[in-house]
């Protein structure tokens, strides 16, 4: 039987690394695109190279999502059966500062896959879009959301996810390609990227617990979130594109924490003894040592907060 073919952007990135061992798992010949960095990129999917290199079933290719031609290139090539689009400027935080690369990427990168297929006229040919919780923006009362909830994004990361989504719903009515917008809610692990929250937190504290002495600075603590763990996440991209029909999921675990909560669940797994002093900016955090002083271990930093902060 003729094996698939895949084509994963963002493949060096925490989803499209696990994305990929997956695909390739379920005999998929997997191609994934990578942007050019002038260091070193790849350490998510370099072990995957290693392993598959010789069966010729893994394959990485430059390419951007602001670059047109190159996404054409490979998919005029490729042809692939499945389209996976989780590259992006994937960083709430840092979307403030670089609002309009954000846009490029993010937003109309998605349109040009689009774009490629359309004009390429590849009926068969399936499209993931990576659309997250972000869309929804303010939590409402209830903090419950489904495919039907008002989408009022809160962030310029949320504003150009909110353009792919339109757009991949559009060229799937207009056009009739498959396509479809998975919501996620966030999902974490290992190879989650070091600035996010969960990351940054059991960085610091596996450190202090080998004895670093450096503080933990944070924003804000009150922020909850829904946290799943991205290895089941990229099986569920990967189901939304064997339904018989296109359409739009959500999907979270459905029951979500306070970044405090977070920490409090760490310590208390690394046996840390600890205490929450103040509130607001001047929240602090002190570990209490075997001898019975205290050290500082997290205090607040108003430059982790968020233009719009949501908690
Ligand atoms: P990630 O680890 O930040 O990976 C993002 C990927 O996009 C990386 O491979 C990155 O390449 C690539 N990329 C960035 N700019 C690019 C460009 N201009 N052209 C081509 N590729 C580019 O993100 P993730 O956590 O795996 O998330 C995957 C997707 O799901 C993203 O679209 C994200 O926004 C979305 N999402 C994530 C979550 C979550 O909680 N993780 C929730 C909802 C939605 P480099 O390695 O070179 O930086
Ligand atoms: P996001 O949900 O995609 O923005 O994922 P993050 O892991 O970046 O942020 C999760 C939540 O943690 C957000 O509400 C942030 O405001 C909050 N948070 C609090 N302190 C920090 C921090 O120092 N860094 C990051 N990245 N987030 C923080």
């Amino acid at each position: 039987m003729k094996k698939k073919i895949a084509l994963i952007s963002g493949i060096t990135g925490q989803d499209g690394s696990y994305l990929a061992e997956f695909l390739l798992k379920k005999n998929y010949i997997v191609h994934g695109i990578k942007r050019k960095s002038s260091s070193f990129n790849t350490e998510r999917v370099d072990h995957i190279y290693e392993n598959y290199q010789k069966s010729k079933n893994f394959y990485l290719h430059y390419g951007d999502l602001i670059d047109s031609n190159s996404l054409f290139n490979l998919v005029h090539k490729i042809k692939p059966d499945e389209i996976y689009n989780l590259g992006a400027q994937s960083h709430v935080g840092h979307s403030f500062e670089i609002p309009e690369y954000t846009s490029e990427v993010t937003g109309i990168g998605t349109l040009r896959f689009l774009e490629a297929i359309r004009f390429l006229n590849l009926k068969k040919t399936k499209f993931y879009q990576a659309s997250t919780s972000e869309l929804f923006g303010q939590k409402d009362k209830r903090n419950v959301f489904s495919e039907r909830s008002n989408l009022v994004p809160k962030s310029p990361y949320g504003v150009s996810k909110l353009y792919s989504y339109w757009i991949t719903k559009l060229y799937r009515e207009a056009y009739g390609i498959f396509a479809c917008n998975g919501i996620l809610f966030n999902h974490e692990s290992p190879r989650r990227g070091e600035t996010f929250v969960t990351r940054k937190i059991t960085m610091f504290l596996a450190k202090k617990y080998f004895g670093s002495k450096e503080v933990l600075k944070l924003g804000n603590i009150n922020a909850k979130r829904d946290w799943g763990h991205a290895k089941d996440y990229v099986e569920l991209q990967w189901k939304m594109l064997q339904k018989k029909t296109p359409t739009d999921y959500v999907i979270a675990t459905g029951k979500s924490y306070s970044v405090k909560e977070f920490i409090n669940f760490c310590c208390n797994y690394l046996k840390f003894k600890i205490i929450w002093k103040g509130s607001g900016l001047n929240t602090k955090c002190f570990l209490i040592k075997s001898d019975g002083s205290k050290e500082l271990l997290i205090k607040i930093d108003k430059k982790y907060y968020r233009p719009v902060d949501i908690d």
